[in-house]
């Protein structure tokens, strides 16, 4: 083909626009989305921590008149009032946890539904490329498991550390009101303690992002391991999956364990420090107490104001490591949150309403990973409405093209134009309702058949779902079925044969009606006679709409409009059936190969 064929449509892309600041999806923006907008609720739980957490010191602060004012005085009046006061407080404590735990747990679970379902809209709009290089299990556990860290965070975490932070502050007020002295004691301990709890949370915190880490590939090899369980067992290879397995939940174990041996080491110096500091105060209250210079009522008093500045601290050390932990799975979070989508609305700002399908190719090179080019200027001209036909051995870039064509991946030089308009300019959202796909090993999703058909078009009418079902010969095999269109069909089709799923994946593309097709080796998987059932359907699929087939067999394509031969990533011929086969080149070679076998 002449290349002056290329320039028969004029670019007709509009000028670049000035590129707009890239807006960023971060953990600050989803708190910001998620978290003010209920803030009101925030601080009503606030509010109530404040309470419960006042309503527990009354005790401390009435033990004092206790000892002082009832004990020492006789004074019954002033008891009755003080058990009525203690019991009141208790009940208040009580009533406000409750409400507490309500609200903030609740609202914890909400944060982290609304936090996955926007990981998982994020993940959807990453390219193919991210998946090509994740396993899916990983994803998984990134959406589910680094998620969950963050409830944590609102719910016990938040109330802890703000309730005990408030605790221990009023409490070490009473402290130093009732003795300067013992306080100055206890603080130098709690003061050591609170250095060595931040200095192993901060050796802590890579252990917990290891972690998530770690789990998202346990998570990862158990998917692999079940989705392929018939190569497994067909293998006998379950020895071998068996201890890939347990090396993964190993270095798991060893990983907990690490964090382990600190968090331990932070609770036990929590009982020395903290220990040492209570039983000091012994000596001098005592002193004090017989010096004169202290009541009975201060001393008991301070005894156990001093228990609850150190309770919240010694509970903020164990929820230190489940704050770690959650902020480790936020780290993950946001930096899923922050990769580029494939389309962020900046740069492809062409949206192409209903297209011709005019494809042209213009020395496209492409390359998965630097240095090793898998496409190398590739130039050719899918007239709207024609059938492409790519042919060459298997890794010769068929596929590559293909992926291109659909926009899964874009020229690292050249351009690709649709209509004129330069594809990697259109919005992903406006071409792809326009294309459909049907590839070799087509995925259908667990559900019934006629879901999976209807999967494009959930809302389309039951005469065009009847039509395409036909066009597909689906109907062929669906009546012997007792449920017919409405049988249930396992995880990926498990429960049909190739050329079943085959014919599904055809019917889906029908209802599709797209503009631009793909079929990637769409009939491979047909026996001959499915095959001649499905070629008259992909004749009238193809019908109206530039197609790119990629067939193993030659007979699929001896009515394309023009065969490309590709070969090591470059177009080696191209032309009609009877034009290459009179030339007697490389296709007429595969072909008569072909023809042989
Ligand atoms: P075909 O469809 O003709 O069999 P492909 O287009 O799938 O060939 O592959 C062309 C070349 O690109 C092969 O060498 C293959 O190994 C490589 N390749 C394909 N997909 C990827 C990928 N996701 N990452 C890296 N290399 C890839
Ligand atoms: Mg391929």
């Amino acid at each position: 083909m002449p290349h002056d064929i290329l320039n028969v449509i004029p670019d007709t892309t509009p000028p670049m626009p000035e590129p707009k600041v890239k807006s960023k999806i971060t953990i600050a923006h989803v708190f910001k989305t998620i978290i003010w907008p209920r803030k009101n609720l925030l601080f009503v739980g606030l509010l109530l921590i404040v309470i419960s957490r006042l309503s527990s010191l009354v005790l401390p602060y009435a033990s004092k008149s206790l000892v002082d004012d009832v004990i020492t005085k006789g004074d019954l009046r002033m008891l009755k009032l003080l058990v009525v006061g203690v019991v009141a407080s208790i009940a208040l404590q009580a009533v406000t946890s409750y409400l507490l735990t309500q609200l903030l747990s609740v609202e914890a679970q909400r944060l982290i539904s609304v936090l996955r379902a926007q990981v998982q809209k994020q993940l959807l709009r990453l390219p193919i490329r991210f998946f090509d290089n994740n396993k899916s299990g990983a994803l998984v556990s990134r959406v589910m498991n680094d998620v969950e860290g963050v409830r944590n965070l609102v719910g016990t975490g938040l109330v802890q550390l703000v309730g005990g932070l408030f605790t221990a502050v009023i409490a070490l007020y009473f402290l130093i009101k009732i003795s300067p002295l013992m306080t100055l004691y206890v603080l130098v301990p709690v003061l050591v303690f609170g250095f060595i709890a931040l200095k192993a949370f901060a050796y802590i915190r890579p252990i917990f992002r290891e972690r998530s880490k770690l789990n998202a590939e346990v998570t990862g090899r158990l998917t692999e391991t079940l989705a392929g369980v018939r190569v497994i067992k067909g293998f006998n290879a379950e020895a071998q999956e068996i201890r890939t397995f347990e090396d993964g939940v190993t270095r798991l174990f060893q990983n907990v364990r690490k964090s382990l041996t600190s968090t331990s080491l932070v609770t036990s110096s929590a009982t020395l420090l903290l220990g040492l500091a209570s039983t000091g105060i012994m000596g001098i209250g005592g002193w004090m107490i017989i010096k004169g210079e202290m009541t009975l009522g201060d001393f008991l008093s301070f005894t156990l104001f001093l228990g609850f500045m150190i309770a919240p601290i010694v509970q903020m050390s164990n929820i230190g490591s489940q704050l770690t932990e959650a902020f480790a799975g936020l780290d993950r979070t946001e930096e899923l949150m922050n990769m580029a989508p494939e389309d962020d609305g900046t740069v492809r700002t062409i949206e192409a309403k209903r297209i011709e399908g005019d494809i042209i190719f213009n020395n496209v090179s492409f390359a998965y990973e630097a240095g090793k080019p898998v496409l190398n200027d590739i130039s050719f001209h899918a007239p709207a409405g024609s059938v492409t036909a790519l042919v060459g051995t298997s890794g010769s870039g068929k596929t590559t093209i293909a992926g291109l064509a659909a926009s899964f991946i874009s020229p690292d030089s050249g351009t690709i134009t649709v209509d004129g308009l330069d594809l990697s300019r259109v919005s992903l959202n406006s071409y792809r309702s326009q294309l459909g796909v049907v590839l070799q090993d087509d995925f259908l999703f667990e559900g019934t058949i006629r879901q999976n058909i209807l999967f494009p078009r959930p809302q389309a009418s039951e005469e065009a779902l009847q039509s395409a079902v036909r066009a597909a010969y689906v109907q062929e095999f669906t009546d012997r079925f007792e449920n017919g269109l409405d049988t249930v069909i396992g995880e990926r089709g498990v429960k049909l044969s190739g050329g079943q799923r085959q014919r599904i994946a055809i019917a889906r593309a029908i209802l599709a009606d797209p503009r631009v097709l793909i079929l990637d080796e769409a009939t491979s998987n047909l026996d001959t006679e499915s095959e001649t059932f499905i070629q008259q359907s992909l004749r009238s699929l193809m019908q109206g709409r530039t197609t790119f087939v990629i067939a193993h067999r030659l007979s699929t394509i001896r009515q394309a409009d023009q065969i490309l031969v590709v070969e090591h990533g470059a177009i080696a011929e191209r032309g009609r059936h009877e034009e290459l086969i009179a030339k007697k080149g490389r296709y007429f070679e595969l072909y008569t190969y072909q023809a042989r076998i």
